[in-house]
């Protein structure tokens, strides 16, 4: 039996801001073990997210769902406990990207 990859579902009003944004990102054909690892590693495991076309809305999920461990969005758990740190009032990281794209949109486009 095959199952269908999922269609991603783009919301935000042309952001091109991707909901379903797991199955395109960059790792999901790799082993997902390879970023839950400690240390130096996590510096490799991050050259993955480099490429990758969903960076923004996976690091806003880890961001919005505190998510303890590994690495997501190009960030280590410990460098977005820092973020979250700096920046409690933020209450929707990814409403904060979607915006920050949106505006980074207009700027181009001007
Ligand atoms: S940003 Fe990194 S962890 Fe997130 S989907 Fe892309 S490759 Fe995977």
């Amino acid at each position: 039996m095959t199952i269908a990859p999922a269609r991603p579902t783009r919301t935000g009003a042309g952001t091109g801001w991707v909901e379903d944004w797991a199955p395109l990102g960059a790792c999901s054909k790799t082993d997902p073990d390879a970023l839950f690892v400690q240390g130096a590693a996590q510096q490799t495991a991050k050259i993955v997210c480099q490429r990758c076309p969903v960076i923004a809305e996976c690091l806003a999920d880890a961001l919005d769902n505190r998510t303890e461990f590994g690495v997501w969005g190009g960030m280590t758990e410990r460098e977005r406990r820092a973020l979250l740190k700096r920046r409690p009032n933020i209450t929707s990281w990814a409403a904060l990207f979607q915006q920050a794209r949106q505006q980074q949109g207009t700027a181009e486009t001007a």
